[in-house]
């Protein structure tokens, strides 16, 4: 799910995650229990008044009402809903036909004469939602909300994961019926009990769609064992099938909740990777990881009746975004990876698309990279002044890294990569100490003393268990007063568990640290916990600076933050002035702390003593858009 998962979607989907691992834990004989159980919980999330599902004949000219869960107080529907005719319901029939859902926010959109608005309006119904219950391409039954006391937008989000719920109710429902439908039994491979290659194919489709519609990327891998034949052949078929458990539970463990693994057949499995990110880039970077996870898993070896037993496997990889490629190809493209890997010497890992090969090789090499210029001193820091009434009266603290051979690369782009892999935290911890051992020699010199700098602080980096601890231990080691240090957070990573943020502030605050909000205005607008924060000073973000003085939407913007930052008595910067007709805007607007490359650009830490002591020598920047921000000059 995207960073931007609302908590009323991060709910939902934990509770359909909670509802499909029942399902998926009952027997056939739990079945009809579990069922209920799942459709009073989905009712009473939507409170809604009835949730049910209904089964269709083998010809669809019935439905029957096998479930119902009503809210207390509404009446039951479940007596006068069996046999139903489906002509009664016509016009839906073909779309859940084709697994498609019917969501109608207000039935009162239904034509009066419908045989739909018919049905519907007699039991009071006024929002509905119904979802085709599917066993691969054949359709089974159906399961439904209904509104009775109001009208209900349904989201994509909702759609989605009731859809999810309702492909384990088919499942469930399958393996209910297992004397009546033995062939719909056949969804689950016998040796290891993971979704066979039929089933994964109706998977597949369903997490396409899902794609689709979330426009979020996935993967399919195929892992092939290298050599297999020869633990069957030396060993037995027994042992063989003991080998396939073990490597089935090993991949299992690798993945997270709503990834899939299912058996192709013989010594092939294949794993879908869901919810990778919104690029492909991304995506390929994540699979590889969770593709290098199994592959060191799989290497290790496994203990049969006798013996140790070890061998490799070869992954063939490919990306999907959307319903772009069927299942099929998907599938076809894995396997021409996995040859590949193969034919580079096996135990290994390939892209379908060598573009994307190439892509997480540079990801990986670039982490890599990262890693070394931790180690080796790569990082520094440079400082940008704030100034208020013409005197720099503060620092920013801004990361710079001298790659070796790429030159100077901009935290606009490793910063991001360094919070995707974790490795921001390590690096916050080096800038948190050099920013403060930098800071406690200013606060040596006389004329520096009472300069601030600011650091920017990651919502990865804030978000450990021992931020606190760090930042104390930057302070104590640096010795450095701690009144000279603001820490810049994001309004996004506020948004998050207020108890958990205003705790870490409050203890920064009692030792005398302040905040920052930087970027102000470009995340979560939910302004409540400006008051609820130990938050002194809102940077507005150079996107409203820019061009203040020519674009009425960017000068309202400005305006308000100006007045709501007034109301709350917090100071406020004006981030990335570069002219003086910003700048005259700005001090139009009654704002007057400023920081842009109209005053100065980051500069090295030896520069700073000037910039405080001398009058500034301001720059208007008339060509700057096209400025790399990594060419910062002294
Ligand atoms: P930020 O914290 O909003 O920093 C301001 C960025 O605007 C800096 O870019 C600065 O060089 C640039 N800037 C300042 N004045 C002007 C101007 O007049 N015009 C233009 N076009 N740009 C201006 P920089 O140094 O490339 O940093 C980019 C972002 O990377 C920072 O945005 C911050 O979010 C992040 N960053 C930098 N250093 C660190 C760090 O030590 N830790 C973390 N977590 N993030 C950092
Ligand atoms: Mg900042
Ligand atoms: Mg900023």
């Amino acid at each position: 799910m995207s960073s931007k998962t609302t908590d009323q979607q991060k709910a939902l989907f934990q509770l359909v995650s909670s509802i499909t691992a029942s399902l998926t834990a009952s027997s056939g004989a739990e079945m009809d229990a579990t069922i209920d159980q799942a459709l009073a919980k989905i009712g009473q999330f939507f409170a809604a008044d009835r949730s049910y599902l209904f089964l269709f004949d083998d010809e669809f000219r019935f439905a029957s009402n096998t479930h119902e869960w009503c809210e207390p107080g509404v009446s039951s529907q479940q007596p006068y809903l069996q046999q139903l005719d489906t002509t009664s319901f016509s016009g839906w029939m073909e779309p859940f036909q084709q697994g498609e859902p019917l969501a109608i926010d207000d039935i009162r959109t239904l034509a009066p004469d419908s045989p739909e608005r018919q049905l519907l309006e007699p039991q009071g119904i006024q929002s509905v939602i119904m979802l085709p219950v599917m066993a691969g391409s054949s359709l089974l039954g159906m399961v439904g909300l209904d509104i009775v006391r109001s009208v209900h937008p349904w989201q994509e989000h909702t759609i989605a994961a009731l859809q999810l719920l309702a492909a384990n109710l088919a499942s469930g429902l399958i393996r209910k019926d297992t004397e009546r439908q033995v062939e719909k039994l056949a969804f689950y491979d016998s040796l290891t009990m993971l979704p066979n290659r039929r089933f994964l194919y109706e998977l597949l489709h369903q997490a396409l769609k899902q794609s689709e519609r979330d426009k979020m990327c996935g993967a399919l891998l195929l892992i092939d064992l290298d050599h297999f034949k020869n633990l069957n052949d030396s060993l037995g078929h027994q042992q063989g099938d003991v080998y396939l458990q073990a490597i089935a539970g090993r991949i299992q463990a690798q993945l997270a909740d709503g990834d899939t693994i299912a058996r192709q057949g013989g010594d092939e499995f294949i794993v879908l990777l869901t919810n990778l990110g919104t690029t492909l880039s991304d995506a390929a970077m994540q699979s590889k990881r969770v593709a290098e996870l199994i592959l060191a898993q799989l290497s290790q070896p496994v203990q049969l009746q006798d013996c140790l037993y070890q061998t490799s496997v070869s992954i063939g990889m490919t990306l999907f975004n959307g319903l772009g490629r069927s299942g099929d190809e998907l599938i076809k493209q894995a396997e021409m990876a996995m040859y590949r890997a193969k034919g580079a010497g096996r135990n290994g890992i390939a892209f379908f698309d060598p573009q994307m090969q190439a892509h997480a090789d540079q990801r990986a090499m670039l982490s890599q990279d990262l890693h070394t210029a931790l180690r080796e001193c790569q990082f520094q820091l440079h400082y940008q002044p704030m100034v208020k009434q013409d005197k720099v009266v503060a620092v920013e603290a801004l990361l710079r890294w001298q790659h070796p051979s790429h030159g100077m690369v901009s935290p606009g782009i490793f910063i991001p990569f360094a919070e995707q892999t974790g490795l921001i935290v390590a690096i916050g911890d080096w800038v948190l100490q050099d920013a403060c051992q930098q800071l406690a020699r200013w606060q040596q010199q006389p004329e520096l003393s009472r300069l601030t700098c600011a650091v920017n602080i990651s919502a990865f980096q804030f978000s450990q268990v021992d931020f606190v601890e760090k930042v104390v231990a930057a302070i104590i080691g640096s010795g450095v007063d701690p009144q000279g240090l603001k820490l810049e957070l994001t309004e996004s990573m506020l948004a998050t568990d207020i108890a958990m943020v205003q705790e870490k502030m409050g203890k920064l605050q009692t030792l005398g640290v302040s905040f920052s909000l930087d970027d102000f205005g470009t995340g979560y607008s939910s302004l409540s916990y400006l008051h609820q924060l130990p938050i002194s000073q809102l940077k507005i973000d150079q996107k409203f600076v820019r061009n203040i003085h020519l674009q009425q939407g960017n000068l309202a913007i400005t305006k308000a933050i100006l007045a709501l930052a007034d109301s709350l008595d917090l100071d406020v910067v004006a981030e990335g002035v570069e002219t003086s007709d910003e700048l005259q805007q700005l001090k139009l607007l009654g704002c007057c702390s400023f920081q842009g490359y109209y005053f100065s650009r980051p500069v090295q830490a030896d520069s700073i003593f000037d910039k405080v002591t001398q009058p500034l020598n301001v720059v208007a920047l008339r060509q700057s858009r096209q400025q790399n921000h990594g060419q910062d000059k002294a």
